[in-house]
């Protein structure tokens, strides 16, 4: 008899490949995927707990699977992730309707779950959150042309605002052999562009191998064959060196699109939050990079309210942005994260917070227009990624696009999904690419 299930991932590109590896194992054990959970055997909610909006969208998801099971329109639900682990004392008494729960070390008991939920018993697994790093395969879910490559789990870094060491445990690398195997597979199924991701990429190779690795490992990635892109995303600012700077400038397969999330820029907040570095040494990293990679494109990640952020550091932050001109911002308003210390000191509230925040979108978005238009008139690269029924247009992205964060380049052209395109931009609104393949039939 077909056994089905049903899966959400929530939350970011690291839990998503945890999904993929579950769909791999449940799809080998004689699961069988199907898009909804209604109707289904089970139900696999691979949550996210990293801050309090996360923590909701998870028990909202959690609540809807508890509704049709207990409509009888769902067999047994299954969850995992960061919310189990961060809450593994309590999450099955404060969610009876829960059938099986595993934490982040228990990714790969996914099958004994299912197996024990279908049987109609329970089961609860949280093995170490800090060992090595399960190789397990996975089906690959983000289309055929482009993949995320995960090169460590955890974090060491311990920002005094983050929740994530507690819940993904202690820095650990994949041995860099593993990983330029999976790369060589996923080029070889036709992956043109690799995202490469962790917590924080620039610390990997330190516990392996004693030395920062990343640019060792990028030259090695840019040896094989297929792949087109290679993207670097969650660089630590105070951990570039010479040799990645060499290696990014270099190597034509990186993408000069750097993802270095800074917080904030004001010395005491810094020091404040745990984070390594000042605010000089982040304008002069940033200087230094735009200087050695000519066209950089750099994105951040802020944090508006930070426990020590009045209305002169806020002004510094927005200060520091009209100077900088980052072209990607991304910003959340301080969330006091139980278990962390920057819970426990004193901050604006979050209307606060939210209207700090709302400020810096406001400040950034004339600055991402102005880099929008700067495509006008410029052929570009993008990597084809569908059709668009709507505008009757292929759609991509560009080698300055990141899925989900950035923008898409809608376009003309006679190029298939999964191929590249060479795209000369006509016009942009409100952060999207129009344009027109260069050599190619229109569609
Ligand atoms: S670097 Fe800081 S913010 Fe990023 S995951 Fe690690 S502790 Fe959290």
């Amino acid at each position: 008899m077909e056994k089905t299930f049903a899966m959400i991932s929530l939350g970011c590109a690291k839990n998503l490949v945890n999904s993929e590896q579950m769909l791999y194992l449940l799809s080998e054990a004689g699961y069988t995927l199907v898009p909804e959970a209604d109707g289904a055997d089970l139900a696999v909610v691979n949550t996210c707990g990293f801050i309090d909006a996360a923590k909701s969208e998870a028990i909202d998801n959690i609540l809807e699977m508890a509704e049709l099971k207990k409509a009888g329109r769902l067999g047994g639900l299954i969850v995992t992730g960061c919310l189990s682990e961060r809450y593994k004392d309590s999450i099955l008494s404060e969610l009876p309707e829960i059938d099986a729960v595993l934490g982040v070390g228990s990714f790969g008991d996914i099958v004994a779950a299912a197996d024990a939920v279908m049987a109609g018993g329970h089961l609860s697994r949280f093995a170490s959150n800090s060992a090595p790093v399960d190789e397990i395969a996975r089906v690959v879910s983000t289309g055929p042309s482009w993949a995320y490559l995960r090169i460590a789990e955890g974090c060491d870094n311990f920002c005094a605002f983050c929740a994530i060491p507690y819940i993904r445990g202690r820095y650990r690398s994949r041995p860099m052999e593993n990983i330029l195997e999976e790369a060589r597979e996923l080029a070889a199924h036709g992956v043109k562009e690799l995202i490469v991701i962790a917590q924080d990429i620039t610390r990997y190779g330190t516990d392996l191998y004693g030395k920062r690795s990343l640019a060792a490992l990028c030259r090695e990635l840019g040896k094989i064959e297929g792949v087109e892109w290679i993207r670097l995303h969650y660089l630590y600012p105070d951990q570039f060196d010479d040799e990645l700077i060499d290696e990014i400038a270099s190597n034509d397969k990186i993408v000069k699109y750097l993802d270095i999330p800074i917080q904030h820029i004001n010395d005491a907040i810094l020091k404040r939050m745990n984070r390594r570095g000042t605010g000089s040494e982040i304008r002069a990293l940033f200087r230094t990079l735009r200087e050695r990679i000519p066209g950089l494109v750099l994105r951040t990640s802020l944090i508006a309210g930070l426990p020590g952020e009045g209305e002169a550091e806020f002004e510094e932050l927005c200060e520091f942005l009209k100077e900088a001109r980052i072209e990607r911002v991304g910003v959340f308003p301080f969330s006091p994260e139980e278990g962390t210390p920057a819970a426990k000191m004193e901050h604006v509230d979050a209307e606060e917070a939210q209207r700090r925040a709302d400020l810096i979108l406001q400040l950034q978005a004339e600055i991402m227009d102005a880099f929008c238009e700067s495509f006008v008139g410029k052929t570009i690269r993008v990597l084809c990624l569908d059709y668009d029924e709507e505008s009757e247009l292929l759609v991509g992205r560009s080698w300055a696009d990141s899925p989900d964060i950035d923008g898409l380049v809608f376009f003309e052209g006679g190029c298939t999904p999964g191929e590249m395109a060479d795209v000369l931009i006509n016009e942009t609104d409100d952060g999207y690419l129009y344009g027109t393949q260069i050599g190619g039939a229109a569609c």
